[in-house]
């Protein structure tokens, strides 16, 4: 008896966080295993909750469509009502509320978001490098691959996504993914047009590291190789 409410509480909460995750329009969900990674990825926490908002295609069509767009927005200052900056926060604030919600069930918890990955000390901000990238926890929830450009492609929606994850030792149902292998192919649409020159051309494999794929320091996050990337360009094409 015990065994099954506790059963019909844990699906409650899986519901819950399906539910409020929905409500936001996440284009996908996934509850998946991280016990592969190591303990200072994973925090000895065994599985996670990772989820994706898509970018919309009229702003991913406006990024693309203006020559300048990042220096242009600040230039104007208007970063703060720009579309991925919103969403970024907004993927943050719903991996902080779901940390919370698991928390006050019982569980140990971890929001991924940017604020609380700062405040636990687990951003180095001279590599530009985190303990856990949220992409790792998404290729292994079997949401995409990570593309030329460093950044996670969806089949669905290429990158034109802001992620969220948490950690969590909830008992959550894991679904039987597999990480995807890289399908940018012979692709060299990012490597050629990245302003910068900070993308390399190497295609990604798990455990080959960041720097043998693109120079960070180099990117100013103009996000042209995000709008021109042809999965992006599909999921446009799908929503027309
Ligand atoms: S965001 Fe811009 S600068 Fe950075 S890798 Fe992509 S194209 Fe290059
Ligand atoms: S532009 Fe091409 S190479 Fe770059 S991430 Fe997209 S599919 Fe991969």
């Amino acid at each position: 008896m015990e065994g099954k409410h506790y059963f019909c509480a844990m699906r409650g909460i899986e519901e819950e966080i399906i539910r409020i995750l929905t409500e936001e329009g996440a284009a996908f969900i996934r509850f998946t295993d991280i016990t592969e990674l190591p303990p200072e990825q994973n925090r000895n926490l065994p599985r996670a909750v990772s989820f994706g908002i898509t970018l919309t295609p009229s702003y991913v069509q406006k990024v693309k469509e203006t020559p300048d767009y990042v220096q242009m927005i600040i230039a104007q200052n208007q970063i703060e009502e720009d579309e991925f900056h919103l969403k970024e926060l907004r993927a943050g604030e719903l991996a902080d509320r779901i940390a919370e919600l698991l928390v006050l069930e019982g569980y140990q918890a971890y929001s991924l978001s940017d604020n609380n990955v700062i405040a636990t000390h687990a951003w180095d901000a001279e590599n530009l490098r985190t303990l856990l990238p949220q992409k790792t926890v998404a290729v292994l929830a079997g949401a995409g691959w990570v593309g030329k450009n460093n950044l996670l492609i969806t089949p669905a929606y290429g990158p034109a996504l802001t992620l969220g994850t948490v950690l969590t030792d909830a008992p959550l149902h894991i679904a039987g993914t597999q990480p995807m292998e890289s399908k940018c192919g012979a692709c060299r649409i990012c490597t050629d047009i990245c302003p910068a020159g900070a993308i390399y051309g190497k295609a990604w494999e798990r455990h080959i590291p960041r720097e043998e794929r693109i120079d960070i320091h180099r990117c100013t996050t103009c996000l042209k190789c995000l709008v021109h990337c042809p999965y992006t360009r599909k999921y446009l094409k799908c929503r027309e």
